[in-house]
């Protein structure tokens, strides 16, 4: 046996307790581990899934010892776990991916400047810590940009369409923060992500890319296959392939790409844990993507990251619960549809309910019917290609 391994049996702390804790628990649970989990809040979706629920704030920093004590390792479900909360965890347990990698992708600046050193391709950016540096990067802007906040960005909050004409002292005192992000405005073709996981033995296992559709700035379908050139696919694997390895994450990593008109690749944006693009691998792939979380941080080998059918999933925001609770019954009558549903007892607009994938023969088909068994899911009549766009997104 390998020392480093950590077999089932033992106990893995999740630091963070949302969908992401709760489909890792499970894939945790199944392959014989205990899972305990800590974070602010009770009857969480990971807390109701896990054996042990911690109810603590991130900088209790005692709690946070007692909890790295009682067990063997330690990962996180989302990545703006404060860096002292990691750095107390890890003189009692490993915490994997290390803090190294929380630590660059906690913050667009940081995350952006790596990639960029490192020789990736990556939106055009300026890095704004002043009305003054805005207003020069909105002159040097040739159209359109986004400005967006460094740190606690996701889901598209904290961020806005801006012009090179606009008003640099409005955005800044509107964006009232002191690091931000100006990328250039990217007209792109489609978006799509690379989820990649690699061992403790430096053995990586990627997943073929997966096609992204966003509304009001969240996700909202993804496809596998991606429909993507062979160039443009290996393309994609291959950098998220060397962002793994150059950070030398231990567990699953996402790389967000933008393909632009011009068939260029460029990183939007990477997520150091499993991504919501990559749910659809549950039930369309040999090892799921918290599966392979699991095996990462365990110092277990791999899976196998064979696609076992075309899948698309389509995301259940709290806008569905509109008119009251949905009609499962309806959106389970196709017999290839797999429902997920996050435990989450508050419906917000814009907040991230549960999934649904759909399996077919074709990824055309697995979309039609993912999106159809959503729109049977509204009582109302007012199904979801009519409904106006929701306001703003609520936390997640
Ligand atoms: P983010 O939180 O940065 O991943 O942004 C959420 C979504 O907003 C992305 O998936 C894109 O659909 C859109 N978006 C973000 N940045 C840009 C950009 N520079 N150009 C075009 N669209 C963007």
């Amino acid at each position: 046996m390998n020392h480093r391994q950590i077999l089932p049996g033992k106990t893995i702390g999740v630091l963070g307790s949302g969908q992401l804790g709760r489909m890792f628990a499970i894939a945790a649970r199944r392959l014989g581990y205990r899972v305990h989990v800590l974070s602010p809040d009770d009857d969480t979706p990971t807390g109701q899934v896990a054996d042990v629920e911690i109810r603590a704030s991130y900088d209790e920093l005692d709690a946070v010892a007692r909890f790295a004590r009682a067990v063997d390792v330690v990962t996180f479900e989302f990545e703006n776990v404060p860096l002292e909360t990691v750095q107390a965890v890890e003189s009692h347990a490993p915490v994997r991916p290390g803090g190294r990698v929380l630590h660059t992708t906690q913050n667009r600046l940081r995350e952006k400047t790596f990639l960029r050193e490192a020789g990736f391709p990556v939106t055009p950016f300026h890095t704004v810590r002043s009305e003054n540096d805005l207003n020069s990067a909105l002159q040097s802007l040739e159209s359109a940009g986004v400005i967006k906040t460094a740190a606690w960005g996701y889901d598209g909050k904290g961020q806005r369409r801006v012009d090179s004409g606009d008003s640099a002292s409005e955005i800044w005192s509107a964006m009232n923060e002191v690091d931000l992000v100006l990328e250039k405005f990217v007209d792109f073709d489609c978006e799509l992500s690379v989820v990649v996981a690699r061992g403790i033995d430096g053995i990586c296992a990627c997943y073929p890319p997966i096609q992204n559709i966003h509304r009001d700035h969240i996700l909202d379908v993804s496809l596998s296959p991606a429909g993507l050139s062979p160039r443009v696919a290996s393309e994609a694997t291959e950098i998220a392939r060397h962002v793994v390895e150059s950070l030398e994450v231990v567990g699953v990593l996402c790389v967000e790409f933008f393909l632009t008109c011009g068939g260029e690749l460029l990183i939007n944006e990477l997520a150091p844990r499993p991504h919501n693009s990559g749910h659809l691998t549950i039930d369309a792939h040999v090892t799921c993507q918290f599966e392979q979380q699991v095996r990462a941080v365990c110092g277990l080998p791999l899976g196998s990251v064979q696609q076992l059918q075309p899948a698309a999933m389509v995301n259940l925001l709290g806008d569905l619960w509109r008119s009251g609770e949905p009609n499962w019954s309806e959106a389970c009558s196709s017999p290839s549809i797999k429902l997920h549903l996050y435990g989450k007892h508050e419906p917000r607009p814009g907040r991230k309910m549960g999934h649904l994938t759909a399996l077919s023969e074709s990824v055309q088909s697995a979309e039609a019917s993912a999106k159809a068994a959503r729109e049977a899911l509204v009582n109302d009549g007012l199904k979801d290609h009519a409904r106006p766009v929701s306001a703003a997104p609520t936390a997640g």
